[in-house]
C-alpha cells in the first residue's frame, strides 16, 4: 500500500452525538465535497443506519450520487441548482434549496414543482446566496400562495463565527429570529460548526449542521474540543532510505543540500496525492510522533524528508508516517490555508481505510 487515509466511522458518529447533546439541536450530517474527502458514500452509509433526517450536500451531483448507490436518506442540497440540476434534483426527491427570485422563476418554470421539497436561505450577512430578511417574507409568500412546493425548511449561513467577531456573528443570528418560531417549518438551521461551539446558546433553531466538527476539527480554540473525537489521519510509509555519504541535492530545482551524513528517506505520497507543494522544503511530517521536516520539492508522487538523530536507528522501509492528523489545521495554517482546503484535496489515488 501506498499512501492512506483512515477513516474512523464510529468517530463521526461520536461527534455528531456530542453536538446535538451540547446543543441541544439535531444535526444534519454535512457530506458535501466527498465528506470533506472522506468518503461520502462510506459516511453516508454508516449514518443511515442512524437517525439523521436530513444529509447536506453541496450541489445535485453529490446528491444524486448518494442516491444511486442505495441510500434512501433525505438529502438537502443546500447550493443553487440551474434550471436543469433544479428539475432533476425535484424529480429525485431532494430537498432544494431555493435562494433567489431566479430560482423562484425556474420553479414556476417546471411543471413538476408540485412534489418540491423547499429549504429557503436566508442572507443573514454572508452576501453570498439568499434572500435579504427584508425580502424573504415576499418570497415565502409567493411559494406558498402560488403552491411552488413545500417548505421544510428555512437557513442562513454564518460568515464569522470562528474568527473574533462575537458582535457580526450575533447580529447574523438576531436577524434571523424572526424565523425560528415558525411552526409549519419543519427545519430551522443556521449554525456550522464554529457557530455551533460558539454560540449554541443564542438561537432556538432546531437543526444544526455540522460538516468540520463531525470530522473531528475545529479552526479556534475552545475548551469544548475536548468533547470531539480525532476521526482520520493520512498516513504514507518509507519506500526508500539512505545515508548520504556525499553532499547532494535533493529533488527538483536544487533547491536543497543534503549534507553528508544525512538521513533521507523517501515517501510515496507528493502533490498528486493531496499533499501541497506550499509545504515543500519546511513543512513537517511525524513518525513515532516525532516531527521529520520535508527536504526539496515536493514532487507529483513522492516527497523526501530528513530523517532526525533521534529516530535514526528507528527508521526503517515500511515504518510509517503520518502525513496529517489532529494538527492539520495548524499546518494548514503555516501555508496559508485551513483544514477543510487539506482534506478536500486528499486525492483519489489515496486508499480510504475505514475502521
Ligand atoms: C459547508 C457548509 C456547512 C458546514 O460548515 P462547517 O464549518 O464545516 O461545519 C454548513 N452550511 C453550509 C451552507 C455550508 O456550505
Amino acid at each position: 500500500m501506498r499512501s492512506w487515509l483512515e477513516v474512523n466511522l464510529k468517530n463521526i458518529e461520536f461527534n455528531l452525538n456530542e453536538i446535538e447533546k451540547l446543543t441541544n439541536k439535531k444535526a444534519i450530517p454535512v457530506i458535501k465535497a466527498n465528506a470533506y474527502g472522506l468518503g461520502s458514500i462510506e459516511v453516508a452509509k454508516y449514518l443511515s443506519q442512524k437517525k439523521y433526517k436530513l444529509f447536506a450536500v453541496a450541489n445535485f451531483q453529490e446528491a444524486l450520487e448518494i442516491k444511486n448507490f442505495g441510500l434512501d436518506n433525505k438529502i438537502l442540497i443546500m447550493g443553487n441548482n440551474d434550471k436543469d440540476d433544479l428539475k432533476l434534483a425535484i424529480e429525485n426527491g431532494f430537498s432544494i434549496t431555493i435562494s433567489s427570485w431566479n430560482d423562484i422563476e425556474n420553479l414556476e418554470m417546471l411543471n413538476n414543482f408540485q412534489k418540491a421539497l423547499i429549504h429557503i436561505k436566508i442572507d443573514t450577512g454572508m452576501g453570498r446566496i439568499g434572500f435579504f430578511p427584508e425580502e424573504s417574507e415576499e418570497a415565502i409568500k409567493h411559494i406558498t400562495n402560488n403552491k411552488l412546493g413545500t417548505i421544510e425548511g428555512i437557513f442562513s449561513h454564518l460568515s464569522s463565527a470562528d474568527e473574533n467577531e462575537d458582535e457580526f456573528t450575533l447580529q447574523q443570528i438576531n436577524s434571523f429570529k424572526k424565523y425560528e418560531d415558525n411552526k409549519d417549518v419543519s427545519f430551522i438551521h443556521i449554525l456550522n460548526s464554529p457557530g455551533i461551539f460558539k454560540y449554541f446558546k443564542y438561537t432556538n433553531s432546531n437543526f444544526v449542521r455540522p460538516g468540520i466538527s463531525m470530522y473531528g476539527i475545529l479552526l479556534f480554540d475552545t475548551p469544548l474540543k475536548k468533547l470531539l473525537k480525532p476521526v482520520f489521519k493520512l498516513k504514507t510509509k518509507i519506500i526508500s532510505l539512505k545515508t548520504l555519504n556525499i553532499n547532494t541535492f535533493i529533488s527538483y530545482g536544487k533547491t536543497a543540500e543534503g549534507k553528508k551524513g544525512d538521513v533521507i528517506a523517501t515517501l510515496p505520497i507528493g502533490y498528486a496525492d493531496g499533499l501541497d507543494r506550499r509545504f515543500s522544503n519546511g513543512g513537517t511530517v511525524k513518525i513515532d510522533g516525532e516531527k521529520c521536516t520535508i527536504i526539496g520539492r515536493i514532487c507529483m508522487d513522492m516527497t523526501m524528508i530528513i530523517i532526525p538523530n533521534s529516530l535514526k536507528n528507528k527508521v526503517n522501509i515500511g515504518t510509517e508516517v503520518e502525513i496529517y492528523g489532529q494538527d492539520i489545521n495548524e499546518q494548514a495554517e503555516s501555508i496559508g490555508s485551513i483544514a477543510d482546503e487539506l482534506m478536500t484535496r486528499i486525492n483519489k489515488r489515496v486508499l480510504r481505510r475505514y475502521v
